[in-house]
C-alpha cells in the first residue's frame, strides 16, 4: 500500500536529542528551544516565537491572550479542524461559522462583514493547505471594527502572502498572532509541537507569563526581575527541549523539504491539470497574492458518489488518498449551536475533495499513471 504520509527524517534528529539529554536540561526553553525561536525569528522576521506542545495549544493560548470570555464570537471558516474552534469554545465563546470560497476550500473573505456584530471579538482565518487568505481583506474588517486577528498558520509553513502594497509576508505574521503545527502530517514536524508567532508587541509579556504558568518566570531567567510569582492566569504550554531538539534537525533542512515537496507537487500539477477537461475533478487554484508551499496537493470532484468511487478504486490500485474535514457547523457538538445558515460550498468541500499522497519521499509516478489510466 502507498502511504499517504510517511513522516521524514533528515538523520541528525537522534544526534540533536542526544546532545539535549548530555546538556542536562531538558525541561522548557532550553537551548534547541531557543535555537528554534531564534531560527523562525531571523528567517521570517517574526517579532516574537513561542514554542508550544501543539498548534492546539498554541490557539488556546491565543484566545487566552485576547481575553476571549462567555459568549464573545469568534469568526472562522467552518471547512478547518477541530482545534480552531475548541481554543475558543474553552473559554466560552460562540463560534460564527464563515462558508468557504467558490475556488478555494479557505473561507471567504467577502463574506466576512455580513458576520461580524457587536459582541464580534476575533477573526481566525486558517491558511487551508498553506495557501493564503486574502489577508489585506482581512486586516481591514479588523481595523474598521476593532477585532483581533489570529492566524491558523498550521500548515503554513514557508507560505507568503503578496499584498496590494507588494510587500511579500510570512503567513502566520500578518495578524496579531499566528499558531503554527508540527505535527507529523505537516512539513516540518516533531512528531506533536507547535509554536505561537507573536505579531502585535502589546501581546509579548503576556505570552511569556501564560505559556509558564502564568508566572514571570521568563523574565526572572533574564535577570530581569529578581524572584518570580503568580502574576495571572495561565497553563504549561512549553515543549521540552528533547522536542525542540527534533525540530531543529527538521529546520536545519527546511530549503530541502521544501524543495523535494514542490518537485512533487508541481508533478501532480503538470500531469493532472490538462485532465480537468474530462470533467471529473479539478486541481487547486492558487490565488495571485498566494505562495504555494507544497502541503497539500487535493483534487475537488463533482459529488460524493464519485469521489467515493476514486477513493475505492486508488484503493484496489494500492494507493491510499483520503478526504479531509467534515463541515465544523454540522458536527455533532456544534449543529444545535449553529444558528442554521447554510454554507453550501463548506458542505462541498466536505464531499467532494480528496487529498492524494504527499511526502518527502513520495515517487508520485504511480498516483499519476492511476489518474491517466482512469
Ligand atoms: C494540524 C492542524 C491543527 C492542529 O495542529 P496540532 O499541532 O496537531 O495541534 C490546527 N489547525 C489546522 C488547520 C491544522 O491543519
Amino acid at each position: 500500500m502507498l502511504d499517504f504520509n510517511k513522516p521524514y527524517l533528515t538523520g541528525k534528529e537522534g544526534h540533536y536529542i542526544y546532545q539535549a539529554v548530555l546538556s542536562g536540561k531538558i525541561s522548557g526553553d532550553g537551548m534547541f528551544t531557543k535555537k528554534c525561536h531564534a531560527f523562525f525569528e531571523q528567517r521570517y522576521g517574526f517579532k516574537k516565537c513561542l514554542l508550544t506542545t501543539s498548534c492546539t495549544d498554541a490557539l488556546e493560548l491565543a484566545a487566552l491572550l485576547i481575553d476571549i470570555q462567555q459568549d464573545d464570537e469568534v469568526i472562522m471558516p467552518s471547512f478547518t479542524f477541530v482545534s480552531t474552534a475548541n481554543a475558543f469554545v474553552l473559554r466560552g465563546a460562540k463560534i460564527v461559522f464563515c462558508d468557504s470560497r467558490a475556488d478555494h476550500p479557505g473561507m471567504d473573505e467577502d463574506q466576512v462583514e455580513a458576520l461580524i456584530t457587536p459582541r464580534t471579538k476575533a477573526i481566525v482565518p486558517v491558511h487551508y493547505a498553506g495557501v493564503a487568505c486574502d489577508m489585506d481583506k482581512i486586516m481591514a474588517l479588523a481595523d474598521k471594527y476593532g477585532l483581533y486577528v489570529i492566524e491558523d498558520a498550521a500548515q503554513a509553513i514557508d507560505s507568503f502572502y503578496k499584498g496590494k502594497d507588494g510587500v511579500k509576508k510570512p503567513l502566520g505574521g500578518i495578524g496579531h498572532m499566528g499558531a503554527f503545527s508540527f505535527h507529523e502530517t505537516k512539513n516540518i514536524m516533531s512528531g506533536e509541537g507547535g509554536m505561537l508567532v507573536v505579531n502585535d508587541e502589546k501581546f509579548i509579556n503576556r505570552a511569556e507569563i501564560i505559556r509558564e504558568k502564568g508566572t514571570n518566570r521568563s523574565q526572572f531567567f533574564r535577570g530581569e526581575v529578581d524572584k518570580y510569582g503568580w502574576v495571572e492566569m495561565g497553563s504549561s504550554f512549553l515543549p521540552s527541549d528533547i522536542i525542540a531538539a527534533f525540530l531543529y534537525a527538521q529546520l536545519e533542512n527546511l530549503d530541502d523539504i521544501q524543495k523535494k515537496r514542490k518537485q512533487i507537487w508541481d508533478a501532480y500539477y503538470v500531469a493532472l491539470k490538462p485532465m480537468e477537461s474530462k470533467g471529473l475533478f479539478t486541481v487547486p487554484v492558487l490565488p495571485d497574492y498566494a505562495t504555494n508551499n507544497a502541503h497539500m496537493f487535493y483534487l475537488v470532484f463533482n459529488n460524493l458518489a464519485e469521489r467515493t468511487d476514486v477513493i475505492k478504486k486508488l484503493k484496489d490500485s494500492n494507493i491510499w488518498a483520503v478526504f479531509h474535514y467534515l463541515s465544523l457547523h454540522k458536527s455533532p457538538f456544534y449543529t444545535d449551536k449553529h444558528d442554521g445558515r447554510d454554507l453550501p460550498q463548506t458542505d462541498r468541500y466536505t464531499d467532494c475533495l480528496l487529498r492524494l499522497p504527499m511526502f518527502y519521499e513520495l515517487d508520485p509516478t504511480v498516483v499519476i499513471d492511476f489518474f491517466k489510466k482512469l
